[in-house]
């Protein structure tokens, strides 16, 4: 496979121009540029991509998922096939390691491949048949049948922090992709060489699987009238989104004005409540201290799991292990955040919260050099933190905030004045658990994701995963972006009242030729 950086838009089987604004990617190690200078995408650009997209939808969506699915694990064979290439590349964007990149990779290659099995085994259309009754009294029953069907060309927004699994060919192409839907990327400007690498491996995919042109393009963009024209476009059917709750919003209200309003899947901010109980504490507080500081400071803080928020109880064995956390994250190298602004919201964020809080403790090394940044841990009062709603605030890097309560009921408060997350975590015991049901019942109405006696970092990516949560987390708590099930947001129902079995989609015909689980007359079969 030709690697070689062209610095242009991949739209469908072409390339787009050099006209268009330049930009270049950084090394977040010393700030500077690295080459080569990518081009903007036009809007005439955009333009071709949203037509050739709408042209692709109908025949792509009719093409079979075992035929789609042989696609999607061409795709992750081509990914692969990208070898060290891409791993450096991605690193030397984002000054992440080359370590993180192998396995991102696995994880993004693992989520074409899940989707590849959930279409050819094919019965997540959720295919349902009714039949008719033409002599039911007063009137005759119809024949009645429905299924998930695609819902036309989705725009991919690259996330900052996942520049594989939620980038070019990540978990919302795939599942856009899986579903029969075109896609459309608008690629992130931190790291625009891995987006070609992976545009390049994604569209040679479509052209050796002869699928039809149009189903997928990339286009760079700096600044955001890319983004949003992309959005407006009439052809644009659907959105998925990894980033800030600001960018998430203004694609959510510019998605709601258009004249025809689309669904947009956007992922924006969560600051992963965890309880520690006193139980735990009191038993494993130096393994949950060291899993915590982990936790925390992993891809340096840049996980939309990391937990934010850390209740613990406000006795002596919680000074120990509050002592060895805030030892552990001040001991933590100073390393880059992935981009110049979120090295500026870090640090302004960092401030502010030094005014909002009781004990501040940072590793306070100075003269850092490119986007680099001092870990940094902050500890307040349950009552202060109820009267301070700023602290509920994402502050996406390196830290957290340890909150005290002794106090049952107020831990309930608490529970029911955080926003929307995707998760929440609870470290204790069994006993505790049922001592502690009204606070997970609180919880479940609040998050996508409850875990015990684990940390919120390290998604699984498997069939029953959930990775959403009520709004901020997600624009839509009904739906995640992890897991099988992230198929159903670019999917909507189709009902075929009455139709001949030769005309119907072969999922509804009554031979079940794919032989899938369907639920026929109220009963689930096949
Ligand atoms: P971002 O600023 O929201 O940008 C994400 C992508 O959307 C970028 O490609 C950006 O364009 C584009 N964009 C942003 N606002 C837009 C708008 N109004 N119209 C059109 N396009 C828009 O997120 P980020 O760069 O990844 O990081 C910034 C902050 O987001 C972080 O500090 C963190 O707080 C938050 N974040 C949260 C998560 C999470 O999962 N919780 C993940 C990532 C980031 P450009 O490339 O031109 O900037």
């Amino acid at each position: 496979m030709n690697t070689e950086l062209h610095g242009t838009s991949i739209i469908g089987f072409s390339r787009g121009s050099e006209t268009g604004d330049t930009f270049r990617a950084f090394d977040p190690t010393t700030g500077k540029e690295i080459d080569p200078a990518f081009h903007s995408a036009t809007l005439d650009e955009l333009g071709r991509a949203a037509m050739l997209a709408d042209d692709a939808h109908l025949k792509y969506s009719n093409i079979s998922g075992r035929e789609r699915a042989k696609f999607l694990r061409k795709a992750a064979d081509n990914i692969e096939g990208l070898g060290n290439t891409l791993i450096e590349r991605a690193s030397l964007e984002t000054a992440l390691p080359n370590q993180r990149f192998v396995g991102e990779r696995a994880r993004t290659c693992g989520q074409l491949r899940m989707f590849a099995d959930l279409l050819d085994e094919g019965s997540w259309v959720d295919a349902r048949i009714d039949h008719a009754i033409p002599d039911r009294e007063p009137i005759p029953k119809p024949d009645v049948r429905s299924m998930l069907k695609p819902l036309g060309p989705v725009a991919v927004f690259c996330a900052s922090n996942f520049p594989l699994a939620y980038s070019v060919a990540g978990g919302d192409t795939a599942s856009a992709l899986a579903a029969g839907c075109p896609v459309i990327v608008n690629s992130h400007t931190a790291h625009p060489g891995t987006a070609e690498l992976v545009g390049i491996a994604l569209s040679n995919a479509v052209k050796e699987c002869g699928m039809p042109e149009g189903i997928f393009s990339l286009l760079f963009s700096s600044g955001y009238e890319i983004g949003q024209a992309l959005v407006k476009h009439p052809a644009i059917k659907a959105v998925g989104f990894t980033g800030s709750r600001k960018g998430g919003r203004a694609l959510m209200d510019i998605a709601a004005a258009r004249p025809e309003p689309i669904p947009v899947y956007t992922e924006m901010s969560s600051v992963n409540p965890t309880f520690i109980l006193p139980s735990a504490v009191k038993e494993r507080g130096d393994a949950i201290a060291a899993g915590l500081h982990a936790s925390v400071t992993g891809g340096v803080g840049q996980f939309c799991t990391k937990p934010g928020l850390v209740f613990l109880p406000g006795d002596e064995n919680t000074d120990v292990f509050v002592s060895k956390v805030r030892g552990l994250i001040t001991a933590t190298e100073p390393l880059p955040l992935l981009t110049g602004g979120i090295q500026k919201t870090y640090e302004r964020a960092n401030t502010r919260r030094e005014s909002e809080v009781e004990v501040s403790a940072a590793n306070n090394k100075s003269g850092l050099e490119g986007f680099a940044v001092n870990p940094s841990i902050f500890e307040t009062s349950a009552i202060s933190f109820l009267q301070t709603p700023d602290l509920n605030e994402e502050i996406f890097g390196p830290t957290t905030l340890l909150i005290r309560s002794n106090d049952h009921d107020e831990l309930l408060d608490i529970a029911r004045a955080l926003e929307g997350q995707l998760t929440a975590s609870v470290h204790g015991t069994d006993e505790d658990l049922r001592e502690y049901a009204d606070l997970i019942q609180i919880l479940e109405t609040k998050v996508g994701r409850l875990i015990f006696n684990g940390f919120s970092t390290g998604v699984e990516v498997c069939p029953s995963m959930v990775h959403g949560g009520p709004y901020p987390a997600t624009s839509d708590g009904r739906s995640t972006a992890v897991g099988t099930r992230a198929i159903r947001r670019f999917s909507r129902f189709v009902c075929y009242q009455n139709f001949p079995q030769d005309a119907l989609p072969e999922e509804l015909r009554d031979d079940n030729p794919l032989n899938l689980w369907r639920v026929v007359d109220g009963e689930f079969t096949r």
